[in-house]
């Protein structure tokens, strides 16, 4: 089959195969370059493994210091007729790499949020891995269903006060418009805790710690965000905020666990904004993250996922003595967050229109990067060249 991207609206309908390991590759080749991290995890799960954050939590350990990982996630396989999802390409490109070096790398393919996974990767664990010593909880999901009741639960992207308008970038046009966001009814925001909280990643830690498979000294961490007040009423203080903020609250009760029975700890890390399939669908986000990388990249100073998780590992978790904020948070959105860095973004935010957008933000930037995560525009690969869409990671197959 030969692949073209397919963009309808915030995703790409279509994923190039050898792309997607192309991009997996350069990851890996980023981790390698930067070398060990001394006394970094061994035996790792990652819940939400296939893209974006709890892609590169899983190529880091794995190639910094040699892990055996389970990976986890939701993704669709290919068939003769259709291409799958970038996160199942991009499994089989990790596994392919991970086991040429003599590595440990199974995955899992379902829904993490219920019984039947939690059960599945625990046995895997007991029967191929032994105790896990980090474990990373990096899902991000528009849905959960109870597994104990069934119930369906869907989170929103809503403001919790009263309706909010602001620029808002039409990534498919390119130019920039205004958006109004409707507040959510406090149905709304439990059902958004509900899905993306701390709730499932407390009963991964349950079940883990229940069936005897965690190690001495194990660690967990979750991801967070944070961002300048212009994003606030649709962030921090929207309702994916608030499942945040419940993210953090659990963390205290996991970190209490972990410390009490294995000496581990649990730990928020609050990283970058940057372009995933996730990030794409929340309104706003987009154009100030086109803004920030612009600015960060004439400063020398732009990372995406690898480099903001090479940096977690080697800078952060795995140091004898981690840095936190006044919250108890990792913070990795240090670059972000410099004071001249988000200075220059609002000034650039208030002046923004369609006409100037290119000196303003790094637009180009943003859609290389989009379309990376599908595994188009990488360099090496031939796009006009037959690709096999049902290329499968070895342990799905
Ligand atoms: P992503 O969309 O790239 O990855 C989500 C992962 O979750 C994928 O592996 C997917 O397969 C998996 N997944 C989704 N639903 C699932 C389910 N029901 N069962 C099993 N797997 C499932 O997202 P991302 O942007 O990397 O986000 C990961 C975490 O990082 C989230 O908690 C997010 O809030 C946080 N974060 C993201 C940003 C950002 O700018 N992208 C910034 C800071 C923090």
């Amino acid at each position: 089959m030969i692949v073209k991207p397919k963009i309808r609206g915030f995703i790409c309908i279509t994923s190039h195969p050898d792309g997607c390991a192309a991009h997996v590759q350069e990851q890996i080749d980023y981790v390698k370059s930067k070398g060990p991290v001394e006394g970094g995890p061994k035996n790792v799960l990652v819940i939400g493994s296939s893209t974006g954050y709890g892609l590169a939590s899983r190529i880091v350990p794995a190639f910094s210091s040699g892990a055996n990982t389970l990976g986890l996630f939701f993704e669709k396989p290919g068939s003769e007729k259709r291409t799958g999802t970038a996160g199942w390409y991009n499994s089989a490109a990790f596994e392919k790499a991970a086991t040429a070096e003599g590595l440990f790398a199974k995955s899992l393919n379902g829904d993490a949020f219920s019984h039947e996974m939690k059960h599945k990767a625990i046995e895997l664990i007991k029967n191929e891995m032994g105790p896990i010593d980090l474990v990373v909880y990096s899902l991000a999901s528009p849905r959960r269903i109870d597994p104990d009741t069934g119930e369906d639960y869907r989170s929103v992207l809503k403001t919790t006060g009263g309706e909010y308008t602001n620029k808002n970038l039409n990534t498919d046009k390119g130019i920039i418009e205004e958006v109004t966001i409707g507040a959510a009814s406090q149905e709304e925001i439990n059902n958004t805790i509900k899905v993306m909280g701390g709730e499932d990643w407390e009963l991964w830690i349950n079940a883990l710690d229940d069936a005897g498979v965690l190690a001495p000294g194990v660690k967990s961490v979750s991801y967070s965000y944070i961002g300048p007040e212009l994003t606030w009423p649709i962030y921090t203080q929207g309702t994916i905020g608030m499942a945040k903020k419940d993210l953090e609250v659990t963390r205290a009760r996991i970190n209490s666990k972990l410390n009490e029975k294995y000496n581990g700890s649990a730990f928020v890390s609050v990283n970058k904004a940057l372009v995933t399939q996730a990030s794409s669908a929340i309104p706003v986000v987009p154009l100030y993250i086109s803004i920030l990388y612009k600015e960060m990249k004439e400063k020398g100073l732009h990372e995406g996922c690898i480099e903001q998780i090479q940096r977690l590992f080697a800078d952060r978790l795995y140091t004898n003595d981690i840095p936190l904020d006044e919250a108890q948070r990792i913070r990795i959105d240090d670059l972000e967050m410099r004071s001249d860095i988000q200075a220059a973004v609002a000034k650039s935010w208030d002046l923004i229109t369609t006409d100037n957008i290119a000196d303003l933000a790094d637009l180009d930037g943003y859609k290389q990067e989009f379309l990376k995560l599908f595994g188009f525009g990488l360099d090496g690969v031939n796009y006009d060249a037959e690709t096999n869409p049902e290329t499968s990671p070895a342990s799905l197959a």
